[in-house]
């Protein structure tokens, strides 16, 4: 019987292998209204306070606190933008908006809802005061938002929506972030055919890689297409090389033990080739490697998969060793897959000689209080309608029988 020369590594020391290749990619400076999704690089400081003015919290009128209730002369208003060019004394009030520096003299604000505006015949219009209040109320005070030189995003964040906000809070227009990994995608294969195409005979349409594109794009990466390569040596050759450009290429396909399953032995060829066989179902022949090429900048590595060529091995794959791969060089600081717990609807088949991935859709069940994980039924590695609505894999250990409904297990997110 033939035995694949390569050993079976478990899925945590495979995975080990591939984030200790997984370098973070040199930052780049981008714009920071276009920073969505990025990783920060840098930390970011305040370069002033906010407020950098005491402001009013209020629409309302500015007192001197100590005077408590009563009927008092309006001096002014100040509204925000403006600043006030006359002084509340003691005795007086002013009419001040949201936002609004207070204007000097005044140390806590009314709300407007707590006064009633008396107007004079001649002279300044009048303000019943109703409410009493303390010095500082309603009033925020110079950096009480942030203070000058606060670290307000660290790097290894994130940018987030907030995040954004944060950014131009603080004044930054430029921004040093790590920069979306390159990963070029080629599928193998002489049967393959674009989804456009008739299917001939022995033909079928390349699913792998407009999957392979969206997952990737769902992850942060930006696409190389490399488009389908039939199983030939040389044609296959010229697309890696192409590929090897990128900071990771996923191949698909031509990784079992078949006589036209040639990507192996070239990637031998044009690196170092770190596992090909790892004990999981399904995916068991995902095959890993580093190639580095001198170029104009210095030395390159990509991180080339070599992905099984069943649709659902494919994904499953790409989840648990691309993803992490493809984060960590995003500059991610925990690249890994989210682990819950979540209980089985119903019972699962094991498997006695691998732990499998199965595809599952988890819910939050309230009346639990946790997450309950339903399968997405035949777990057949050519059946991609077992991914279909699937968010989660469950790890299910290497073990003969099953798992009775109910039961808790480990589950990996990837909706
Ligand atoms: P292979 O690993 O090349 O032996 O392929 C294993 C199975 O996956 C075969 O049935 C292939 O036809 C199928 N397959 C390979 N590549 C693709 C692809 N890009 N899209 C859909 N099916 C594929
Ligand atoms: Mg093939």
């Amino acid at each position: 019987m033939a035995e694949s020369p390569y050993p079976m590594l478990s899925v945590e020391a495979a995975l080990a292998a591939v984030l200790a290749q997984a370098k973070r990619l040199p930052p780049v400076a981008i714009l920071a209204r276009q920073a969505l999704g990025y990783i920060l690089a840098a930390d970011i400081r305040a370069s002033e306070p906010l407020p950098p003015f005491p402001a009013s919290v209020k629409d309302g009128y500015a007192v001197v606190a100590a005077d408590g209730p009563g009927t008092y002369p309006l001096v002014g208003e100040v509204t925000a933008g403006r600043m006030a060019d006359f002084t509340v004394t003691p005795g007086t009030v002013a009419y001040v908006t949201t936002g609004a520096p207070m204007p000097p003299g005044a140390d806590a604000v009314v709300m407007v809802e707590q006064t009633e505006k008396l107007w004079a015949r001649n002279g300044p219009a009048q303000i019943e005061i109703r409410a009493r209040v303390r010095p500082g109320d309603d009033v925020r005070p110079v950096g009480v938002d942030v203070a000058e030189g606060e670290l307000v995003l660290e790097a290894g964040t994130r940018l987030g929506p907030a995040e954004i906000g944060l950014l131009a809070t603080a004044g930054v227009t430029d921004v040093s972030v790590y920069p979306r990994p390159l990963v070029a995608v080629l599928s193998t294969g002489d049967e393959l055919v674009e989804p456009g195409t008739p299917l001939g005979p022995g033909q079928i349409r390349d699913s792998n890689r407009a999957m392979l594109i969206a997952a990737i794009q769902a992850v942060g990466g930006e696409v190389m297409d490399l488009g389908i390569s039939g199983d030939s040596q040389a044609s296959l050759e010229a697309s890696v090389q192409r590929g090897l450009r990128a900071d990771v290429l996923l191949t698909s396909g031509g990784v079992s033990m078949g006589d036209l399953d040639l990507i192996k032995p070239l990637l031998e060829h044009a690196g170092q080739v770190h596992f090909g066989r790892v004990r999981m179902k399904p995916g068991k022949p995902i095959t890993f490697a580093t190639s580095t090429t001198a170029n104009a900048s210095g030395d390159h590595t990509c991180l080339v998969f070599g992905l099984p060529g069943n649709p659902v091995s494919s994904l499953v794959t790409f989840y648990l060793f691309a993803v992490p791969a493809i984060r960590a060089l995003a500059g991610h600081a925990d690249p890994n897959l989210r682990r819950v717990q979540a209980r089985l609807s119903h019972a699962l088949p094991l498997d006695p000689a691998r732990p499998e991935y199965h595809r599952a859709t988890l819910r939050w069940d309230m009346a639990t209080n946790g997450f309950v994980a339903e399968s997405t039924g035949s777990q057949s590695s050519s059946r991609l309608l077992s991914m279909r609505t699937a968010n989660a894999l469950l790890e299910l250990p290497e073990r003969d029988g099953e798992l009775p409904a109910g039961s808790l297990v480990s589950a990996l997110l990837i909706g």
